[in-house]
């Protein structure tokens, strides 16, 4: 077998360096643990950005998986398949969502949204064609195609990608004045995240989205939740939206969808927004796959009935507890929702991608973001145990 060094080196000199990661080549996973080609062993507090809230490998997902992939992998949707009917069922049992739309990518599942809402726009609303206008938050992330990163504000995702996707507006997240000053009349739909996660965990302030809520009803515009990462559990409910005593008019998932295993992704939607589409006016070739949708069905099935969203409640209040019990001056702030953490440390006495650095050698694997946020997000199966052990690699890196 190659080594670390060797393997790391291909991937510099053959691959698109389009990431950066942590020099840790990982080879095996079960549960919140990794283990790389020398054998260590790490927590994960990451979780591939929470896909894999069920734990790496999960045996219920992996008996799907192997199963389904020795009957049925792909029919394309020229030709129905057994699976995706029952992935429907289920998913609007747990959800309530009235019309479902089965894409493979996060962002792919942010683009089918734009494009139904915008249709929605011009035949149900009257928008005059061409100029549906959709409000988007700063320091939002939602994927990484032309039309998402047209509306990023990070310099870093849009440099030098354009021309870019017209007919979206920015407004500042958290801020329920500066959206309705935003609304025109041919504002067709909000779309944003219930928390921010990639821009660091940020929680809006209390009251912000009834308000949106309130606005986005006034006006006929269709309130879009990207929960791809703050679903399925992450927050310790099924969704964020629950939270804030609200309810989306269209939820976008992905990530955890499928545990992990594969990428799943759907548009939930009411009725209207996705009544729209008629036949050939938008489609994918895997979206939907029998695979896709057995893997989907399972991941789902082993969130609820294992209980991780509770425990991603309960052990993620006590995570955030004892997180704001560590004495450290590199500290500013902690916070979280369920097991979606971040530590911000204060720029003039901490340097976040050194505690990642010193955290890996410890065993504990998380993410740096924007240079003063450590993110922590471990699978939603992590036990009281796991996490006093976290702790103490936190609080030897950060005190
Ligand atoms: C990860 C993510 C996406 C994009 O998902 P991909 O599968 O990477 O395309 C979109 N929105 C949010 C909130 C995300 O966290």
């Amino acid at each position: 077998m190659k080594k670390a060094a060797d393997l790391i080196d291909s991937e510099r000199r053959l691959g698109a360096h389009n990431y950066e990661p942590l020099d840790v080549v990982l080879t095996r996973g079960e549960g919140v643990w990794v283990w790389d080609v020398d054998g260590n062993r790490y927590l994960d507090c990451l979780s591939a950005y929470s896909a894999v809230n069920q734990g790496h490998c999960h045996p219920r997902i992996l008996e799907t998986m192997r199963e389904q992939a020795g009957r049925l992998t792909l029919t394309s949707r020229a030709f129905r398949n057994d699976q995706l009917a029952l992935l429907y069922e289920e998913l609007a049992a747990l959800t309530g969502s009235h019309r479902i739309l089965p894409m493979n990518s996060g962002a792919e599942a942010v683009e089918s949204a734009i494009k139904a809402v915008r249709k929605w726009g011009y035949e149900q609303r009257g928008v005059p064609d061409g100029e549906a206008e959709i409000i988007v938050c700063a320091d939002n992330f939602h994927g990484r195609t032309i039309s998402i990163v047209s509306f990023s504000t990070d310099p870093t995702a849009r440099q030098g990608f354009g021309p870019f996707t017209p007919g979206f507006k920015v407004v500042p997240f958290g801020d329920a004045d500066a959206f309705e000053a935003a609304i025109t009349p041919r504002t067709v739909a909000f779309l944003v995240e219930p928390i921010q996660g990639e821009a660091g965990v940020n929680i809006p302030p209390s009251g912000y989205f009834p308000r949106v809520r309130e606005l986005c009803t006034e006006h006929d515009i269709t309130l879009i939740l990207d929960e791809i990462q703050t679903g399925l559990g992450r927050t310790g409910r099924l969704f964020a939206e629950e939270h804030e005593g609200i309810e989306a008019d269209v939820t976008l998932i992905g990530k955890a969808l499928s545990g992990g295993f594969y990428p799943v992704s759907a548009v939930l939607s009411n009725d209207a927004v996705l009544g729209v589409l008629k036949p050939g006016e938008h489609g994918s070739t895997f979206g939907g796959n029998p695979l896709a949708a057995a893997v989907a069905r399972t991941a789902l099935q082993v969130l609820v009935e294992e209980g991780m969203i509770e425990n991603s409640d309960r052990l993620g209040s006590y995570f955030l507890e004892q997180l704001r019990g560590i004495r450290s001056d590199q500290i500013k702030e902690v916070r979280g929702r369920g097991l979606m953490l971040a530590i911000e440390l204060d720029p003039e006495a901490g340097d976040a991608h050194a505690a990642v650095e010193a955290l890996k050698e410890r065993g504990l694997l998380a993410k740096d973001t924007h240079g003063s946020t450590i993110r922590i997000a471990p699978p939603l199966v992590i036990t009281r145990e796991q996490i006093d052990w976290a702790l103490e690699q936190i609080e030897a890196v950060l005190a």
